[in-house]
């Protein structure tokens, strides 16, 4: 099994990369911004629970974000591998995470962190706010917010896959082909490590 975390701050391309790597890999997605914008949607109680964090930029709690991946990851018996999306964000995440997979006997193999300055992220958020209509792109404040806590909670889930020597870097500026390019070469020699 292939089991990847997409890491990297909001607006990284995280979500567009995940799309292609999906269809090449046959990998199942599970992006938690996603899972938790169906909930809103959807009016269930863990998206009420979800919005009042969401929209302005805070993490939702780790209890609830950790059962809800665990129900997806359970209720997907036929999968090929996962990537992981936005998740995890902290490092008691990235500790829960570690235990469900190793639980199955399916580890996660490895990290790939898609590095953008800070200010390429700022104009893309703002860019994808025209667009989406998402609560949380839509003012620089919240923008700031989000990556203020990226930095403070979700920065330390690196050094945790660093540890385990499982993280590798990709400059996530330039064209998403290219970048695509650069992420299915660390997949396919994480690929040739797990098959020696
Ligand atoms: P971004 O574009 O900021 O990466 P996401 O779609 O991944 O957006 O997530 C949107 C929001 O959903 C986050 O700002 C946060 O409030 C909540 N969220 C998503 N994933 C997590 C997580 N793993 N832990 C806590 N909160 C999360």
């Amino acid at each position: 099994m292939l089991n990847i975390v997409l890491f990297g701050p909001p607006g990284a391309g995280k979500g567009t990369q995940s799309e292609k790597l999906i269809n090449k890999y046959k990998l199942t997605h599970i992006s938690t911004g996603d899972l938790f914008r169906k909930h809103l949607g959807e009016g269930t109680e863990l998206g009420k629970l979800a919005q009042k964090y969401m929209d302005d930029g805070y993490l939702v709690p780790d209890e609830v974000v950790i059962g809800m991946v665990d129900d997806k990851i359970k209720e997907t018996t036929d999968a090929n591998g996962f990537i992981f999306d936005g998740f995890p964000r902290t490092v008691n995440q990235a500790e829960a995470l570690d235990k469900l997979m190793n639980g199955k006997g399916t580890p996660i193999s490895g990290m790939i962190a898609l590095e953008v300055p800070f200010d390429e992220l700022k104009k893309r958020l703002l860019e994808r706010g025209k667009i989406s209509g998402r609560a949380d792109d839509q003012s620089e404040e919240k923008i700031n917010n989000r990556i203020k806590v990226y930095q403070s909670e979700t920065i330390p889930v690196s050094e945790f896959y660093k540890k385990q020597g499982k993280f590798t870097a990709v400059n996530g500026v330039g064209s998403i082909d290219d970048i695509f390019g650069k992420i299915c070469g660390v997949i396919d020699g994480l690929q040739v490590q797990n098959n020696s």
